[in-house]
Order: structure tokens, then sequence, then C-alpha cells
């Protein structure tokens, strides 16, 4: 209802069609189930997109993909979003890990993993997080040491997505104990049968029915072709692996915020109070109207990344995406959780009920101002980002002369 299409070729239009007819298949059901922990993962769900197409969508026809820009893929995760963080998540676990084992793997780990992957036939799970910490990821203490022509791997991973059914993770572990973080890890891909230990399901607030897990790897044997990207360069398929984090989290949660107010203006239209539709207080439309300029913005953010993807991947900006990319996950995660809450206050005692699904939808929201590198690591790749900028030179006006008192620059004292 409150999507908007400027600024997305007709391609991208249709495509979004092709989305929400997918989205509104979806038995509503399996979110109860989901929600009531009584699956492990959503199986049919990733296998009907599968077989629809619509996984991993920036991928090249060769693999299964449709060779589509980022910011397609952000309208099909925003139409995916509306059900929830666990089928967004599900959806987007494709483009996430594809996209090491796309643009660092083999050819024959594309054949194995990445086109089964498109097809919905293999479950995929990313392991960064460690119970250690998670922001501080080349803090990474997992280890993998090689013994002949095997890595040997040892260490926990904590709050997997998927973590409990997978049939394959992307690991990244230490492989240097000398070295500083950022060139000491290498990431790996490593099957559930190779002996993955499952050793606990996390009790989430929300988010549930995605087999979230405590993995373990005990003296774990993976071959070295198993390998993503060079050794102790972990680093370049991290930071690559994150636009596809951030920005389906980002869109991911734009998609959630929406279906939250569109619940609360529609409730808003019908429920009285004072003799009044309540929709005719300021006091509520007013929370319409921001949430649906905070919504809007947060859109805008997403597809400026995107673009910002695009433009990178093609040359035609040299760029790095990260500074708008980390924007956007911060922007459309903060933003959706104040739409949420504003739309469950909209819906009054009734939204903290399960009569409508706004209670979940917060629930779920909750996590994304946490995940994928937390709000605050995004503030410090943003600011670090803007002092970069310092370096560089510029075409701009030099504004400081343009002060009343310009000349007194003897009054310019900084120590
Ligand atoms: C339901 C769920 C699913 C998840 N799925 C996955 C998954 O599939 N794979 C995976 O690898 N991880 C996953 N995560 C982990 C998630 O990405 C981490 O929880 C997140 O990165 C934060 O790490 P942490 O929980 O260890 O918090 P910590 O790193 O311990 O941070 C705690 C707090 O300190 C703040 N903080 C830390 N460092 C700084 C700093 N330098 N400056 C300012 N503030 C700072 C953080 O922002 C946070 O508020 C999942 C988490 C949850 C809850």
């Amino acid at each position: 209802m409150i999507e908007n299409n400027f600024l997305l070729s007709d391609e991208t239009v249709r495509l979004r069609g092709e989305m929400k007819e997918f989205v509104n298949s979806v038995d509503p059901e399996l979110l109860r189930k989901m929600d009531r922990d009584e699956i492990d993962y959503p199986f049919e769900f990733v296998r009907e997109a599968g077989k629809r197409g619509l996984l991993g969508l920036r991928f090249p026809e060769e693999y299964g993909g449709r060779g589509l820009s980022w910011l397609a893929e952000s309208v099909a995760v925003e139409e995916v979003g509306v059900l929830g963080m666990g089928l967004g998540c599900a959806y987007s676990m494709v483009s996430i890990v594809g996209e090491a084992i796309h643009l660092f793997g083999q050819e024959w780990q594309r054949e194995e993993f990445l086109k089964p992957m498109i097809k919905g036939r293999k479950i995929s799970a990313e392991g960064l997080t460690e119970p250690r910490g998670g922001s501080d990821f080349f803090g990474t203490t997992t280890r993998a040491e090689k013994k002949g022509n095997r890595w040997i791997l040892n260490g926990v991973k904590r709050f997997i997505a998927g973590g409990k059914v997978a049939d394959f993770y992307l690991i990244y572990a230490r492989t240097d104990p000398n070295a500083p973080g950022h060139r000491a890890m290498t990431a790996f891909l490593v099957e559930r049968d190779m002996g993955v230990e499952i050793e606990d399901l996390h009790n989430l607030m929300g988010f549930r029915g995605m087999g979230t897990a405590r993995i373990a790897f005990n003296n774990l044997e993976v071959p070295d072709e198993y390998r993503i990207g060079e050794v102790n360069n972990a680093r370049a398929v991290f930071n690559r692996m994150m636009i596809p984090e951030r920005l389906t989290s980002a869109a991911g949660a734009v998609g959630l915020a929406r279906a939250a107010i569109e619940v609360a203006i529609k409730y808003s239209a019908k429920r009285k109070a004072f003799g009044r539709k309540i929709r005719e207080f300021q006091g509520v439309s007013f929370k319409v109207a921001e949430s649906i300029a905070k919504l809007d913005s947060a859109r805008a953010l997403v597809y400026t990344a995107a673009r910002a993807a695009d433009d990178f991947d093609s040359g035609r900006s040299r760029m790095d995406p990260r500074r708008l990319v980390s924007e956007a996950k911060m922007i459309a995660t903060d933003f959706g959780w104040e739409i949420v809450n504003n739309a469950m206050q909209i819906l009054g005692g009734i939204g903290y009920t399960q009569v409508y699904p706004v209670e979940r939808m917060l629930r779920d929201m909750r996590l994304a101002p946490i995940w994928t590198g937390s709000n605050e690591i995004m503030k410090l790749l943003i600011q670090h980002e803007a002092y970069k900028m310092l370096d560089l030179p510029s075409e701009d006006r030099d504004f400081e002369k343009d002060a009343m008192d310009w000349y007194k620059e003897f009054e310019k004292v900084y120590e």
C-alpha cells in the first residue's frame, strides 16, 4: 500500500509485483508456527522462492540468478520483509553467503553450493559471532590450524540463524595466531556433516522458527579446497559480505515497518474513542505522518545505498558504498523500531495482545538495530568514512570565508 516506485525501472516494478504475488501466497499459519517455535526452519518457503526463481536475484543467470541490481534486490527484500525478520533472513541469506562464494569461491564451490542455494535446495548459515562478542569481529578466537592439506577447526559460534539445520556454514576463523586480526583470518565453507556440533538453541524474544543456534567445532577437519578466498585475507570477504548483510537488514526493516504502520492506519480509520474515529485526533494522525515520513526517508536511503553499490560494481563510481550502506542499515532499523512502536501505540491495549500481529513485529524489529553490526558499530563506520573526507581534494567553496569576521584568522585557536 505505502511503497513507492520512484527511481525504479519498469523491470524492477514488475519484480515487485512478482514478489508481492509470492509473499501473498505464504500461509499465515507458517508465521504463527514460526513464532510459536514449532518449526526448525521455513524450508518450504525457501524451496518455493527458489522454484519461482526469486532467490539470489543478483547472481548471474548461469548460476540460477537473474543478474539484477542491488537496487532490484533491495526492492525484493522489502517485500519479503513484511513477513517478519525470520523469513526476511531466510530469503536474504542466499544473497549474503552467496556473495562470498560468487566473488571469492572456486568454480566447483559455485556449482556445489551457490547453485543449489539459489534453487532453494541447500540452506546456508553464516558464523561470525562468538560468545566472546560480535562487534569486535577481528577479535575472532575460533582457530583453524593447517595440517597437510586440511584445516583443523576449534571454536564456538553463537546466534547462528539457521545454525541448527543448515547444510553448510560460512565460517571465519583465525589462521595466524600472531598477526593482527584483520590480517589473521580466513573464511571456510563447512558442511554440517563434517561434524558441526549444535550445542544450544537460543530462546529468543522474536525472530523465532529459524533454528538460531550456538554451534561448535571440536577438531573438525576441513579440506583446504573448502577455503573461501586467500589465507589470512578474510577481511576482503567480510567487507564484501557486509554489503548484502546490511542492505538486506535495512530493506527488510523497511518492509516490516511498512506492514506494522499499515495495520495501524487501517485500525485508526475504524476505531472510535470519545465518539470519533481515533484518526481524527492529531495525537494519532501525526504519529502516522511521522511514521510515513520516516518510512519514505529510510527507503530513499536504502535505494541510494543500493545505487551506490551498483555504481561501484559497474565501475561508474569509485566511491566505496560502505558509508551509505551503514547509514541505510542504521536509519532503516532505528526508524523501523520507532515506526513499529508508533503502530503499537496507535492500537492501544489491543496492540499489546496477539489479536493483531504488531506485537510479533515489535519483538522481531527489536533485533534489527542490534544485529548485522549493531547501530553503534554503524556509527563507528560512518564517522570513520566521514573523517576520511579530510584527506580528499575538494571542489567545494571555502565556507569558512563566509563568516562575518572571516579575516580574523588569529582568533582561530585550536589548542
Ligand atoms: C537473533 C539473532 C540472530 C543472529 N544471527 C547471526 C548470524 O546468523 N550469524 C552471526 O554471525 N551472528 C548473528 N547474530 C549476532 C549479532 O550480529 C550480534 O549479536 C551483534 O553483532 C552484536 O554482537 P554481541 O551480541 O556480541 O554484542 P557485543 O559485541 O558484546 O556488544 C554489546 C554492546 O556494546 C556495543 N559496542 C560494542 N563495541 C562498541 C564500540 N566499539 N563502540 C560503541 N559501542 C560498542 C554494541 O553496539 C552493543 O550495544 C545474531 C544475533 C541475534 C540476537
